[in-house]
C-alpha cells in the first residue's frame, strides 16, 4: 500500500464519516454545495484534494460552476426579499436561533475543518467558537442599525436609512475557512443581505456544514449558499454575475485585483481583505520574556498560514543575539505532528503549491546570504505516515530589506529577523513594505508604545500583545493589505449604503433650480 494509507493519520476514513454526518454524501459522491437550501453536487471538472498530513488523496469534488452559480444567486433574491419582511427583532432572534444549531457538530465541524485544511485540532475547535461569537455578535446588530436626522439648513426633514445591496459575493481563502466564513456572513445578513460564498476550492466542506446547520435555525432556504470550485470558473461566475451587489473577497493581492477590476467594470463595489508581511518590533526596555513568547506565537500559529502573522522581526541591535537565541530554541521546541493528535501546537502547510513556494523563498533568501539559525526542512520525529507537506519553524537572521523575503509575503512558519538602532530606524524598516495588515510593538515605555503605533503603516497594531483579534473591532488593511473593513460596526456598515430622504415640512414645496437654494 502506498505510506499514506498506511499512516495513522485516519484523515480520509474520517472524512467519509464526517460528510455522513452533514449529510453531505460520501468520499465517493460527495455534496459539495449548499444552495437554495439543499445540499448538492456539482456539475463541473473535478477537483482533487491532498490530505496535508499525509500527501495522500483525500476526495474529489466536482466543480460548481455557472448554473449553480446562477441559481444560487436567483435563491439570494427570493430570500433576501422575505428576510427583509422580518422585523428587525426578528431577523436578530433568527440569527441567534441559528447559531444555536452548532450546538451538539461543535467537534465534527472542528474534525472537519482539521482534516481538510490540516490544521492542529486544537485551533479547529477555537475557530468553531468564534463562528458562534460572530453570529452572536451580529446578531446583536439587526435591531440597532439606527438612521439619523439631520438638521438640514432648509424646510426639509431629512433622514437616513439604511438599505442592503440585496446578494453580496463572497471569497474566501484556505487557511481559516470556517472562520472566515462566518466572519463574513454574520454581518451580511445582519445588514439584509442574502450571500452567496466560494470558500477556496482547497477547503471546500466546512463552509457548507456551517450553512447547513445556520439555515436549520429559521433562516429563509437560500439566504446563505455556498458554492464550490476553482477561482477562474466557479469564483468567476459569481464575481462577474449581474446579480451581485457587492463582492468581498479575503485572499491574496493577486486574486484581489482581478476580483476588483471584475467589479470594477460593472461598476460593483468591493472590500478586500488581502495579504501582509508584519512587523513585530522589540525595543531593548521591553519584557523579554513576553516579547519572545509574542514573537514565536505571532509566526509559527497555523504554520504561519495566517494573514496577520509576525512574518518581520525586528529587533533593536543591543539585544539582537540574545532574542535570536531565545526565538530559535523557543521555534524548536515546538511540537509539529498529525493535526487530529491533541499535543500538536503545528500541523503541516495545506496544499504542494503552497509548500513548495515556501521552500523556494527560503532557498532564495539562503543564496542571497540569509542565515539559517533553525528550521529550513522536515522536522524531526514526525510519526509514521506524516508524508505531507511538513515544515519545521524556520527562524532567519542575516536578512537585508532588499531581499525579497524580507518583503514579500511567505504564508509559511518562516520568520525573518533584522536588527535596527533606533526608533526612526525600526519605523523605516516596518513600513518599508508594500503590505499594512498588522504590526506590534514591545516596550515598556508608554510614550513611546504609542508614538511608534501611530505611525506604523498598518490596519492593526498590538503594543505588547501579537493576534488579538475581536469581532467587536475594526479589522483590514493598509495599502496592498486592502481596503474596506471587517468586523466591528464597520465590517456591518460595508455590508449597506446609506440613503437619505428628504420630506417638505413648510406649508409650500420648496423646489429650486440650483443646488444648496431652499428655506
Ligand atoms: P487566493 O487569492 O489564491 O484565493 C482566494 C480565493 O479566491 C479562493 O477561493 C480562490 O478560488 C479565489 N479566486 C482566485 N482567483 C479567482 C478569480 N479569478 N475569480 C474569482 N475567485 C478567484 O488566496 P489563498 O492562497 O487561498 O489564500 C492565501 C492569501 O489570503 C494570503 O495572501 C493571505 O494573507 C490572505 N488572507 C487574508 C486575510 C485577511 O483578512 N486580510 C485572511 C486570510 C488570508
Amino acid at each position: 500500500r502506498p505510506p499514506h494509507e498506511r499512516t495513522r493519520s485516519a484523515g480520509t476514513r474520517h472524512l467519509d464519516q464526517l460528510l455522513a454526518h452533514f449529510g453531505l454524501g460520501s468520499r465517493a459522491q460527495p455534496l459539495a454545495n449548499w444552495i437554495d437550501g439543499e445540499a448538492v453536487a456539482g456539475a463541473g471538472d473535478p477537483i482533487a484534494l491532498t490530505n496535508p498530513a499525509t500527501g495522500g488523496e483525500l476526495v474529489r469534488y466536482a466543480d460548481a460552476g455557472e448554473a449553480l452559480v446562477a441559481r444560487a444567486v436567483t435563491a439570494g433574491h427570493r430570500a433576501q426579499a422575505e428576510w427583509m419582511a422580518l422585523t428587525a427583532s426578528e431577523r436578530g432572534r433568527r440569527m441567534n436561533a441559528a447559531v444555536r444549531m452548532l450546538e451538539g457538530h461543535e467537534e465534527a465541524l472542528a474534525r472537519l475543518e482539521s482534516v481538510v485544511a490540516g490544521k492542529p485540532i486544537r485551533d479547529c475547535r477555537g475557530e468553531v467558537g468564534k463562528v458562534r461569537e460572530m453570529f452572536e455578535y451580529y446578531a446583536g446588530w439587526c435591531d440597532k442599525q439606527h438612521g439619523e436626522v439631520i438638521p438640514v439648513p432648509t424646510s426639509h426633514l431629512n433622514y437616513v436609512r439604511r438599505v442592503p445591496y440585496g446578494v453580496v459575493g463572497q471569497i474566501t481563502p484556505w487557511n481559516a475557512p470556517m472562520f472566515t466564513c462566518a466572519w463574513q456572513l454574520a454581518p451580511a445578513v445582519a445588514a439584509g443581505n442574502a450571500a452567496v460564498l466560494k470558500p477556496s476550492e482547497l477547503t471546500p466542506f466546512s463552509s457548507v456544514a456551517v450553512a447547513k446547520l445556520l439555515e436549520s435555525g429559521g433562516l429563509p432556504p437560500g439566504l446563505i449558499s455556498i458554492v464550490n470550485g476553482l477561482g477562474p470558473s466557479t469564483g468567476a461566475a459569481l464575481t462577474g454575475h449581474d446579480a451581485i451587489g457587492k463582492l468581498v473577497f479575503v485572499g491574496s493581492p493577486e486574486s484581489g485585483r482581478v476580483i476588483a477590476e471584475t467589479g470594477a467594470r460593472r461598476l460593483v463595489p468591493s472590500v478586500l481583505e488581502l495579504g501582509g508581511k508584519s512587523a513585530n518590533i522589540i525595543f531593548s526596555d521591553a519584557r523579554l520574556d513576553d516579547a519572545v513568547a509574542g514573537a514565536q506565537a505571532a509566526i509559527f500559529a497555523a504554520a504561519g498560514q495566517s494573514c496577520v502573522a509576525g512574518s518581520r522581526l525586528l529587533i533593536q541591535r543591543d539585544i539582537f543575539d540574545e532574542v535570536i537565541e531565545r526565538v530559535g530554541s523557543a521555534a524548536e521546541r515546538i511540537a509539529v505532528g498529525l493535526p487530529e493528535d491533541e499535543t500538536t501546537r503545528m500541523g503541516p502547510l495545506q496544499n504542494a503549491r503552497q509548500y513548495e513556494r515556501v521552500m523556494a523563498m527560503i532557498e532564495t533568501a539562503r543564496q542571497a546570504g540569509a542565515r539559517l539559525v533553525t528550521g529550513g526542512d522536515r522536522p524531526q520525529g514526525l510519526p509514521e505516515g506524516a508524508d505531507g507537506y511538513y515544515l519545521a519553524p524556520t527562524l532567519l537572521a542575516e536578512v537585508t530589506p532588499e531581499m525579497a523575503i524580507a518583503h514579500e509575503e511567505v504564508f509559511g512558519p518562516v520568520l525573518v529577523a533584522m536588527p535596527f538602532d533606533d526608533e526612526a530606524d525600526a519605523l523605516r524598516l516596518a513600513n518599508a513594505t508594500r503590505f499594512g495588515l498588522a504590526g506590534a510593538v514591545w516596550t515598556q515605555n508608554p510614550a513611546r508604545a504609542h508614538r511608534v503605533a501611530h505611525q506604523l503603516r498598518a490596519g492593526t497594531v498590538w503594543i505588547n500583545s501579537y493576534k488579538s483579534i475581536s469581532v467587536m473591532s475594526p479589522f483590514g488593511g493598509f495599502r496592498d493589505s486592502g481596503f474596506g473593513r471587517s468586523s466591528g460596526p464597520d465590517g456591518l456598515l460595508e455590508y449597506s449604503l446609506a440613503q437619505s430622504v428628504w420630506v417638505e415640512t413648510g406649508e409650500t414645496a420648496s423646489v429650486a433650480m440650483g443646488y444648496g437654494s431652499g428655506r
